[in-house]
């Protein structure tokens, strides 16, 4: 093999975002017997496969247009026609006044986040710390883990527990550790989370805004599953918008996860050094995601199938798991995080005897893919076992799937807790 430089070395590496997606190839592709509660994938609704089929066809019967979709690099700052239409739609929603200026696409807010996280974060040198990307509150999206070119670049916070009646339990940001951080490149915060489907509350998103102004870093926002696109959350979430705050969204959830578009949203010149870079890195952005979104917005059709359709599909799932759950893990010292957004349910396994990550090698004995809870607490800077004790499942399969899983997880956690 030939030698790789230490970006190359690092990148390479087997990182826990790789090997669940493995996972997810194998069961999406592969095996499709498994009963699968693992990966990220959004799920199958066949209203939004129908809308997306539509505009295609308008598209496709329209030779400027197809020629638009498929002929021509999209400019730097990502698709016009789309930005233009998400300008309104986000200020009448989120309350904010912002201009195309403030917006630039990507190809996925992935690697948005690849962009946006090495244009921040510094490693340490023979003289200086590192300056980290601070994740507010440990467990966060595993994806972020393996991104930064340099290693050791995440600095994540402990939660504080809240335990919530009916056998849930929140986390909640414990302002009084963070007050005290050094070395801040940004912090950055899922929203809903993925894993724990947690929605910060407002005061808290404030409180993150005002320590970031007093640390003169940005606060990033990753709305991927959130309000007001794809809409995969139940209650209200605040997005106040602040001149050190940057929102990101993505097409993905929404049902369009091949389309592979991500949208930015943040102060004009952080934006505009974001291009730059993006263009360096991609060129340009793929044109698929972003002329089918404006097909759909300029018909009026995206806010309705958000409303009717995408919000109220995933929150019948989230019920019919919490209710398979309370069956199959009744007795059993379990606790479901409040589930607010996001299409995952977050177990947390008090005292259980074995390993998280023993547990999920169980379950894929027994023909059933869960995600265990440690790689989502990345950037501690010491083990913590509550990490080893929580779990999360997907709820986007079939009510069938989720009723058979779930069952067997009860089954290997009554035989593991000796009940
Ligand atoms: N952020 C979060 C919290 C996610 O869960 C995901 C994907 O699962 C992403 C970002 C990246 O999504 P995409 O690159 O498809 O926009």
């Amino acid at each position: 093999s030939f030698p790789l430089s230490p970006f190359g070395e690092r990148l390479s590496a087997p990182a826990g975002i790789v090997s669940l997606m493995d996972d997810l190839g194998e069961a999406l592709n592969v095996n499709p017997d498994i009963l699968f509660l693992g990966g990220g994938n959004p799920a199958r609704i066949p209203e939004m496969e129908q809308a997306f089929a539509q505009a295609l066809q308008a598209i496709s019967a329209n030779p400027e247009q197809l020629h638009k979709m498929l002929g021509v690099y999209q400019s730097p700052r990502g698709h016009e026609g789309f930005i233009e239409r998400l300008v309104p739609f986000l200020n009448e929603r989120c309350g904010w006044s912002i201009t195309s200026k403030n917006i630039a696409l990507a190809n996925g807010s992935q690697s948005a986040f690849f962009i946006l996280l090495n244009m921040l974060a510094v490693p340490a040198t023979a003289n200086t710390p590192a300056q980290k990307i601070h994740l507010p509150m440990a467990p966060e999206y595993l994806g972020y883990s393996g991104q930064t070119v340099a290693p050791d670049m995440f600095c994540a916070h402990k939660p504080l527990i809240e335990l919530v009646e009916g056998n849930q339990f929140r986390y909640r940001v414990d302002l009084a550790t963070l007050a005290n951080t050094q070395n801040v490149a940004a912090y950055c915060v899922s929203m809903p989370t993925n894993p724990t489907g947690n929605v910060l509350a407002r005061s808290e998103v404030e409180a993150l805004q005002v320590l970031a102004a007093e640390q003169q870093v940005p606060l990033i926002l990753d709305c991927a599953y959130g309000a007001p696109l794809p809409g995969i959350v139940y209650q209200e979430v605040a997005l106040p918008w602040s001149d050190n705050s940057v929102y990101m969204f993505s097409l993905s959830k929404l049902g369009l996860p091949g389309a592979r578009t991500g949208i930015i949203v943040g102060p004009e010149e952080l934006v505009e050094q974001f291009v730059n870079a993006n263009t360096v890195a991609s060129l340009a952005n793929g044109n698929a995601g972003p002329a089918l979104a404006e097909a759909l917005m300029a018909q009026g059709q995206l806010e309705p199938l958000i409303q009717h359709t995408v919000t109220p599909f995933y929150l019948a799932k989230r019920n019919h798991m919490l209710g398979a759950l309370e069956q199959a893990l009744a007795g059993l010292p379990c606790r479901v995080h409040c589930a607010d957004g996001a299409f995952f349910v977050w177990l947390w396994l008090q005292d259980l005897p074995i390993s998280a990550h023993a547990l999920y090698l169980q379950m894929k004995a027994e023909g059933v893919l869960i995600m265990p809870g440690e790689p989502f607490f990345f950037g501690l800077d010491a083990p913590w076992d509550h990490a080893e004790q929580c779990i999360r499942l997907s709820y986007c399969q079939s009510d069938e799937v989720i009723v058979k899983a779930v069952t067997i997880l009860g089954r290997v956690l009554r035989k593991a807790y000796g009940a």
